[in-house]
């Protein structure tokens, strides 16, 4: 089973990720995580990412093209993926749909965690997240609070919020998002591949909405 998700930012997209992992042994594919390895490893090529990711602006179609065909011939993906943040754009689609087929690969379902920007803005600002295993809180949702303030539950971690996650750069991302990503909907809908997932409760409300839906 191969999953595209297709959200807004800071909708949850990891959140859902981690509990399909979880559930149904997927591969999480963040190309955002991907992009962020790239900055983590200083490389000049990583600081060049970083100023257009800071700013909330996409980084070349190509660029992630590489960094996601890696991904995909590691042996993990045999039992299925999640892509988390791929395709962005109607070229990303296009670019995908290539690559799959010459990999013999095909998605299954295409989730779209329909939210509206106010919610999205909210949880944005909110999002705290462990360096070490990933894991996302907010420290303005009761149910996604950490047990203790400003540590992950699991890890013991400090929780850390990402430069991206303020409000100039919220705003640009949601532009870019409803530029560019918005437009996928018609594309994956004309495919018979959309489903559309009210993202507006609870995580767990979420994923039992979504599991309806994949089975
Ligand atoms: P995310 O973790 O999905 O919110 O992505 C964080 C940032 O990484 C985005 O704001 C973009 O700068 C960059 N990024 C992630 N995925 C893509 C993509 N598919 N195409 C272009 N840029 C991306």
């Amino acid at each position: 089973m191969n999953i595209i998700f297709i959200a807004p930012p800071a909708a949850g997209k990891g959140t859902q990720s981690s509990l399909l992992v979880e559930k149904y042994g997927l591969a999480h594919i963040s190309t955002g995580d991907l992009l962020r390895e790239e900055v983590a490893s200083g490389s000049e090529f990583g600081k060049m990412l970083n100023e257009q990711m800071s700013k909330g602006m996409l980084v070349s179609d190509e660029v992630v093209l590489n960094l996601l065909r890696n991904r995909l011939m590691k042996d993990d993906v045999t039992n299925g993926f999640i892509l988390d943040g791929y395709p962005r754009n109607l070229t990303q689609a296009d670019m995908l749909d290539n690559m799959l087929s010459e990999l013999n690969m095909k998605i299954d379902h295409v989730l779209y965690l329909d939210m509206d920007k106010e919610l999205a803005m909210h949880r944005a600002l909110g999002r705290i997240s462990c360096p070490k295993c990933g894991k996302s809180y907010n420290k303005y949702e009761e149910v996604m609070k950490p047990k203790v303030d400003g540590k992950c539950d699991d890890c013991h971690e400090d929780l850390i919020s990402r430069s991206d996650d303020n409000e100039e750069s919220f705003n640009t991302r949601f532009d870019t998002y409803l530029d560019n990503t918005q437009p996928l909907l018609n594309y994956y809908k004309e495919k018979n591949l959309l489903n559309v997932i009210d993202n507006s409760g609870t995580p767990e409300e979420t994923f039992d909405k979504i599991k309806e839906v994949i089975i």
